[in-house]
């Protein structure tokens, strides 16, 4: 008889927010980070706190070159030898700031495309974020699969279409509109964000989930809050009200939960 694998992927955000950024996912073959925008010592308390440890860790994705995303890669690259993913592009950007990597540690990972790292198939798709290459990532096993998508101005059509009733999400709800326009930031910042290369407001990152969310949907982590311009009762009642609205089965098919700037959420199993 055949032998049907199980066992399918471990995910906890780590920490998630405009200050820095961090997930972490697992199978039975493989240990994985998606970013890692902080100090490689916060990063290793983040791990003990869904009882990880780094050593066991075999790669990091890195989505683009801000810091809030790659600020601890190199220390977590040279401390527990493992291997970075990045397009060409985001690498060429974010290099001088990693610090020195083995050769055989770099490695390339194109937009649009798709790899297996261990036993899970991820893939890579664009975003609209000012920084030089954004891409994101979904990541599949056993026909179960999630996807990240943070740092984007819009969701368009075909981003919308690629991460259609995925069975779990971390999407993007970084700012209460009202909060933004009459905060202290400067304007020209405040074009940045609200612009169509920034980042998606709790508002617009509820319609865009409205219209991706789908049967197979069991959960949404609401995630990359901004530190000034929003709070977690703001993000999640603005976007559970739209997604009650808009009758997508939130709270019955499928439940929000709120992710944290400096601590982990409980890994969960797809
Ligand atoms: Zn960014
Ligand atoms: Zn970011």
């Amino acid at each position: 008889m055949l032998e049907v694998d199980q066992t399918g992927l471990r995910i906890s955000v780590l920490a998630s927010g405009s200050t820095g950024n961090i997930t972490y996912i697992e199978s039975d073959k493989v240990k994985l980070l998606v970013d890692c925008g902080f100090s490689g010592k916060k990063a290793v308390e983040l791990l003990q706190q869904i009882d990880r440890r780094p050593e066991d860790l075999n790669a990091i994705l890195v989505t683009h070159e801000h810091s809030d995303h790659i600020k601890g890669v190199g220390i977590m690259a040279r401390k527990y030898e493992l291997d970075v993913y990045a397009n060409q592009n985001t690498w060429n950007a974010m290099e001088s700031k990693l610090g020195k990597l083995k050769l055989d540690q770099k490695h390339h990972f194109d937009l649009d495309h798709t790899m297996t790292i261990g036993d899970i198939d991820v893939s890579s798709f664009g975003v609209s974020h000012d920084a030089v290459d954004p891409q994101f990532y979904t990541f599949q096993k056993n026909d179960k699969r999630f996807v990240m998508l943070t740092d984007t101005g819009y969701v368009s059509d075909k981003m919308r279409e690629y991460v259609k009733n995925a069975d779990a999400y971390l999407f993007e709800s970084n700012h209460d509109l009202s909060m933004l326009r009459m905060g202290r930031y400067p304007w020209s910042l405040k074009q940045r964000i609200i612009g169509d290369k920034g980042h998606l407001s709790n508002e617009d990152g509820a319609l865009a989930l409205a219209e991706i969310v789908g049967d197979r949907t069991k959960r949404v982590y609401l995630g990359h809050l901004s530190k000034e311009n929003n709070v977690k009762e703001i993000a999640y009642s603005t976007v559970e009200e739209i997604l009650m609205q808009k009758d997508t089965g939130v709270n019955h098919t499928y439940r929000l939960y709120d992710t944290d700037p400096i601590e982990a959420a409980p890994l969960f199993h797809l």
